[in-house]
């Protein structure tokens, strides 16, 4: 924690920020197309890195224009200059389309411009427009500089001393349309929009038989429409990408007319913008309408998005997501020499990556030929794994088979929910049960738990019962904290009389520490001698194995969103005598480790409406006070939430458990707060994991800022309870629990082939897994080998990706820090995803 960090793990053969110097460099940054929210974090993050390696930063207003214009246009940003836009949806430096700039003419003022401050670095943000004139500006930068020399506008010198122009781009775009890239900034936010309204629409159907036709952006690119159909389970999707058979009329009428049959009172159709027919001709919503209205006669409304996808306020995944890519943009700045392409840093997985721009151009351009081509399986493929991949899941989990079309395997595998609740869990028992079903299995439920399946709480599940769960939060089954281990004899029993053959466990840390209970009892209760699967489902996301964990986006999400309502809340207190209740309500402690907490519906929505009260109140609050927030979050030992939080919300400490720190810290940290509001920052941000450390609890933080902050600012602290663990899943928790528990359910499928007929004991280290994602890849490690990497005192993983990002939290608020470099992005090559 302190200033200058000397914990940060050393090595000899890692590469440290320290090497990169930005000196005598100028870095312009611009936003470009069309806006997408988290946009305003990459810039902030580009600008506060340059300044920190040294280096001068330009913003280039209003995109291209502005560098063509000019003047005003550009100007040189300070650290202060990006205070508080974390949280603002749009660009803060303007974005707009220029002709100009597509003209060489453009381009040659756009160079004389830049020149004129010594900018031969750029950052661009925006779509592959944007990115495309870039790469051909890069290109034509020496014959631009001759020409300006020919000109007489610069001399010889500048023309050697400006030779080369150093392009990175990040895509922002709320398509996610671009290809070479996991997820571009801003979609996750615009999914965030759309699952808004389906729920709000969701909640109408109790009085409403309707159907529901929802119209998202995506000319182009179905990802949107296709990932809202995932998180909703919407009952069809038109995409351009994979376009409905012929006959598609027909058949959907029939799949909205059984639905209904099954007595669900809501159909939701979601329809790309862009959607065609196989030979090209568009799907319109008002097309779709018609025809539900002429066949089927039911009442069906249109809802078209619109605007509304770019708006608000950009997600805890956006925020981090450009945050790390804006950094990644200024070291891949620092590291460029005259051989490098222009390129585009992106994330695939989990991991940061380095793309040459015009390959991944080229293959988004490719797409559309493919589509225009009507090669429309070559547009799933050259759209890249992850589309790929979410195209198949919802086709697995929206179409039934009828049920004598379903070989049957003879095999029953159960579901089961261990520990806290983390949204996402139904996501994840649904996708598990339906790709039991389509597999052939009988699916069994276990309901409360390890508890629950001691005393036989298990009954048989199908395809309907876990219709609409996916938006559902807290665990639909059940979960308690219960462990195995003492009831090993029942729970063999429960295995053979149901004859469960294999298990799926969703779950967080106790799930895993059952896992390995039940590994351990293998020897004695040949039951167990089945294939075990976990996939993690906590808020903490401390579960060895995966980089991620169900629930934990979510939870991220209500921090970030606490902290914009608590600094509301504080504004508006003086003002609306009515909000000097509701902050109270949050309950005052929370201990991980009671046994079968659940969430309390009632405080949820109470809190829903201080939030949404307090956005009201903000438009009539204008003036701000000093102000610091210290918030405490959940998550055991494990510092994830703290960690990520901080970075999401632009905090200016984060304590933890697994970074101590002293009272010499603390002080830095208090005299860091009091420099930072004789600025124009008026605020500031402290968060603290809940068990960072036994004595300096947050009411000691609490009175020790408060004290050393008097006269300068004053402090509010807020305990942000089981609220991180309800609410309505995030649309990435949505997915993550769908994606994950389908590959869980394929993996005990082929598990259980590999047995048919053998009566096969499965007693191998490898029949009982964790699935989890790491860096890039889906993976499934064995409890037994996971042991090792496990704290077991503290119920953490021993090392932790997060925690490499610490640094960067601490840099953007302007600490010094050590900052591993060493596996920033490599340049890498792009590639389809062959199926
Ligand atoms: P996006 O970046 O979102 O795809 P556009 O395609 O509208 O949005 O591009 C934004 C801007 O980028 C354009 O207004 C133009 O100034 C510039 N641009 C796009 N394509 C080119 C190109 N081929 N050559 C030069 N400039 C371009
Ligand atoms: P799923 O929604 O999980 O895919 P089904 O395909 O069996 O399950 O049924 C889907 C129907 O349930 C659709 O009409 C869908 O719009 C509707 N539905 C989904 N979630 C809800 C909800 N929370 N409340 C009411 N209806 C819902």
């Amino acid at each position: 924690m302190d200033a200058d960090d000397s914990r940060a793990p050393k090595g000899s053969l890692r590469k440290f920020l320290e090497h990169l110097s930005g000196a005598g460099k100028a870095i312009g940054v611009l936003t470009s197309g069309g806006d997408a929210q988290g946009m305003n974090a990459a810039v902030r993050a580009v600008v506060r890195m340059g300044i920190y390696v040294g280096a001068k930063v330009y913003f280039i207003y209003e995109g291209y224009q502005g560098m063509v214009d000019g003047g005003s246009n550009i100007a040189e940003a300070d650290w202060e200059s990006v205070s508080s836009i974390l949280q603002v949806g749009g660009t803060i430096i303007g974005s707009a389309r220029c002709q100009a700039f597509r003209t060489r003419e453009g381009r040659l003022k756009a160079a004389c411009n830049l020149l004129q401050r010594g900018i031969t670095n750029l950052c661009v943000i925006g779509g592959d427009g944007s990115l495309t004139g870039a790469n051909l500006f890069r290109k034509e930068w020496s014959g631009l500089l001759e020409e300006l020399a020919r000109n007489g506008q610069i001399d010889k010198e500048a023309v050697q001393k400006y030779a080369y122009l150093n392009v990175v781009g990040m895509v922002g775009s709320i398509d996610n349309d671009f290809c070479g890239t996991d997820m571009t900034i801003g979609t996750d936010s615009a999914l965030h929009r759309i699952i808004e309204v389906v729920d709000a629409i969701m909640t109408t159907a109790q009085s409403h038989q309707r159907t529901f036709v929802l119209e998202v952006m995506g000319r182009h690119c179905g990802y949107l429409a296709l990932v809202s159909a995932l998180a909703c389970g919407a009952d069809w999707v038109f995409l351009p990408e994979s376009p409905p058979e012929e006959g598609w009329e027909e058949q959907m009428c029939v799949k909205l007319s059984e639905n209904r049959a099954r007595k669900k009172r809501l159909n939701i159709i979601i329809v790309a913008e862009g959607a065609i027919d196989t030979q090209n001709k568009p799907i319109t919503s008002e097309k779709i309408k018609e025809l539900v209205v002429t066949q089927l006669g039911y009442d069906t409304r249109v809802t078209i998005l619109g605007h509304v996808q770019r708006g608000g306020t950009p997600s805890a995944f956006d925020r981090i997501l450009a945050s790390r890519m804006g950094v990644e943009a200024v070291i891949a700045l620092l590291e460029a020499t005259p051989d490098t392409p222009a390129c585009v840093v992106s994330l695939n997985g989990n991991h940061a990556v380095r793309l040459p721009l015009m390959e991944c151009v080229q293959m988004t351009q490719d797409v559309q030929k493919a589509m225009d081509e009507r090669r429309f399986q070559d547009a799933v493929r050259l759209r890249g794994r992850s589309f790929a991949g979410n195209l198949n899941t919802y086709k697995r989990l929206a179409i039934k088979l009828p049920d004598d079309q379903i070989p049957k395997t003879n095999c029953n595998v159960a579901v089961i929910n261990v520990g806290a609740p983390a949204a996402g869990m139904n996501a994840a028992v649904r996708s598990a049960v339906r790709v039991g079903i389509a597999d052939g299995h009988r699916m069994l439920a276990i309901y409360d738990g390890f508890d629950g399946f001691a005393k036989g709480q298990i009954k048989e599940i199908g395809w309907t019962d876990v219709g609409g769960w996916t938006g559902q939060g807290g665990s639909i089954l059940g979960t308690k904290r219960v462990l195995p281990g003492k009831y090993l004899e029942e729970i063999a029993t429960q295995m053979r009389t149901h004859s469960i053959n294999a298990l799926l466990i969703i779950g967080g840390f106790e799930a895993y520490l059952g896992l390995l209970e039940l590994s351990a009892a293998r020897e004695k209760h040949e039951e167990f001698c089945v294939p075990m699967v976990m996939v993690p489902a906590t808020v903490s996301n401390n579960v060895p194995g995966s980089d991620f964990s169900i629930g934990a986006d979510t939870a991220l999400n209500t921090i970030t969103d606490a902290y914009k309502s608590a600094c509301d809340m504080a504004e508006a207190r003086g003002r609306h005598q009515e909000l000097c209740i509701p902050l109270c309500v949050v309950p005052a402690t929370i201990s991980n480790n009671v046994p079968g907490t659940e969430i309390s519906l009632g405080s949820d929505t109470g809190l829903n409406a201080v939030v949404e009260t307090c956005d009201r109140i903000k438009q009539s609050a204008s003036g701000t006070k000093r102000r610091v927030f210290i918030i405490e979050t959940m998550g055991g030992y494990c510092g994830y939430l703290a960690n990520m939080g901080g970075l999401a919300a632009g905090a200016d400490a984060a304590y933890i458990f697994e970074e101590p720190f002293d009272i010499r810290d603390l002080q830095s940290n208090v005299e860091h707060l009091t420099e930072k509001m004789k600025t124009t920052i008026q605020r500031g941000l402290v968060l603290r994991n809940e068990s960072c450390s036994e004595n300096y609890t947050t009411d000691f933080i609490y009175q020790l800022y408060s004290e050393e902050g008097k006269g300068v600012f004053d402090c509010r602290k807020n305990v942000l309870g089981h609220m991180q663990q309800g609410g309505a899943p995030s649309p990435f928790d949505r997915n993550f629990g769908t994606k994950i528990s389908a590959r869980a359910m394929e993996w005990i499928t082929a598990k259980l082939k590999e047995a048919r007929g053998r009566g096969k004991k499965f007693t191998t280290d490898d029949s009982i897994c964790v699935l989890g994602i790491s860096k890039r890849n889906v993976i499934f490690q064995p409890v037994a080998e996971l042991k090792k990497q496990t704290d077991f005192e503290h119920r953490i993983p021993k090392e932790q990706w997060w925690l490499k990002l610490r640094p960067l939290m601490k840099i953007l608020a302007k600490y010094k820090a050590s900052y591993d470099v060493s596996d920033s992005g490599q340049l890498e090559h792009v590639q389809p995803w062959s199926v």
